[in-house]
């Protein structure tokens, strides 16, 4: 079905061969090329002929967020400075921002897996592409943009924030596919349904990246907006930007382009691999990627893998959606919650909207109690409250293994956001 931007593999039973050489190659380019990563194996005691197959990946040492710092500002350079023909960063939460840099063969790469995102959503050469995210040194401007046009549709670059002009040429350019965040999808979709434009638009597809997103939120664009496909882009600027794979159209999992990169899932405390099916951090190994390639770079997210043959009849493997970040997991009670868990109940739950606070408090009695604030669906009326509120708490009693007091809220109560919604409380003093 990928005809423009197809993996470069025939069949799945080729791929292990693929990753292989590209795995060599990346260990040999960075021990060669990279003092960081020379000193780095050379501590472990691996040496690039060690790499023999796919085994062997687990001999070699894992990167990391702190050693992306440490090396700022050009860290894990495995080429020479006049090869760079761009620098992209992340905002790190904490201390130096993380800087990655490019190589044009890099751009050129990630623009073909962006462009084959944009194939695998069924987007052709007719569409328009509202970009409605951040630019400059995010990734997620450039990434969009230059894929989009890339793959020969009209990117349309109008930022994030700034609703009236968002409405302006969803109108008047008749957009057909807006990418954006999620958080942004919705107060757009709201807006668009305040203003009554809906049936004057031509929207057909959004397509949702750098944020977590739930079945609850998808529904809500989905409705307000009045469209039909609404697709999730995985990424992260380590590993080039946005579009490093997207959410199949069967709904089935996000297909991820393992010719471009190895994806491990570990478990964070005992960097074994998970069982099959089980969650686990996502571990990044790059294959072709010249200025800052990754080896066994730990990204945080969590995820789990998805086997066996998808309906869609791509060979590209897929994951799971992003359930949070291991960063993010909160101790309540002595078993850990990540706020995808509470997504995955919520979209279960008839007549809940897709909105929810989750708070953590320290009452005067020393127990530690869970707060779940969460908005009703809009067409859902007050007196569902009551059973809504059991369903919930059953269900989290039952997923999550936890106790928790549901509040039920009217719909647009709680706090919206352009970029990035806050969804975790915990004022627990440690
Ligand atoms: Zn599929």
């Amino acid at each position: 079905m990928l005809i423009r931007f197809p993996p470069k593999y025939r069949s799945p039973a080729d791929l292990p061969h693929l990753q292989r050489n590209g795995l060599q190659w990346t260990v040999s380019h960075a021990f060669r090329n990279s003092p960081f990563y020379r000193d780095r194996m050379e501590a472990a005691g691996v040496r690039p002929e060690d790499i023999r197959s796919m085994d062997d990946l687990s001999r070699l040492p894992f990167t990391t967020a702190e050693d992306l710092r440490d090396g700022y500002p050009f860290p894990l350079l495995s080429v020479d400075s006049r090869e760079i023909v761009r620098v992209h960063s992340s905002s790190g939460t904490t201390g130096k921002r993380k800087i990655l840099c490019y190589t044009q063969k890099d751009i050129d790469d990630w623009l073909c897996m962006f462009a084959r995102c944009y194939e695998m959503a069924g987007l052709s050469r007719e569409d328009r592409v509202q970009i409605c995210v951040g630019y400059g040194l995010w990734t997620a401007g450039a990434g969009f943009q230059l894929g989009a046009e890339k793959f020969g549709a009209m990117a349309i670059p109008s930022g994030p924030g700034n609703l009236d002009l968002q409405c302006t040429f969803l109108l008047d350019l008749q957009t057909t596919v807006i990418c954006c965040t999620a958080s942004m999808g919705l107060l757009l979709a709201e807006e668009v349904h305040a203003r009554g434009i809906r049936d004057r638009l031509s929207l057909r597809k959004v397509i949702l990246g750098a944020e977590r997103v739930s079945d609850a939120m998808i529904a809500t664009i989905r409705d307000l907006l009045g469209v039909k496909e609404v697709y999730d882009i995985p990424g992260l600027t380590e590993v080039y930007g946005p579009g490093t794979g997207l959410s199949c159209r069967h709904e089935s999992g996000i297909h991820y382009w393992a010719d471009y990169y190895i994806l491990e899932l570990l478990d964070p405390d005992t960097l074994e691999p998970v069982a099959p099916g089980e969650v686990g951090e996502m571990v990044y190994t790059t294959l072709g990627k010249e200025a800052a390639p990754l080896i066994r770079y730990r990204s945080r997210d969590l995820t789990r893998l998805i086997g066996g043959e998808c309906p869609c009849g791509c060979i590209l493997p897929r994951h799971d959606r992003i359930l949070g970040r291991s960063d993010d997991m909160i101790v309540f009670r002595g078993v850990n919650i990540y706020p995808g868990q509470v997504d995955e109940v919520l979209s279960r739950v008839g007549g809940a909207g897709s909105e929810y606070q989750a708070h953590f408090e320290r009452r005067e009695d020393g127990k530690d109690h869970m707060i779940l604030k969460v908005e009703r669906a809009g067409a859902v009326g007050e007196s569902a409250e009551d059973a809504m509120a059991r369903e919930i708490a059953s269900g989290i009693k039952h997923n999550l293994m936890v106790s928790c007091q549901v509040e039920i809220l009217p719909y647009g109560s709680l706090p919206r956001s352009e970029r990035k919604t806050r969804r975790v409380f915990d004022s627990r003093s440690y």
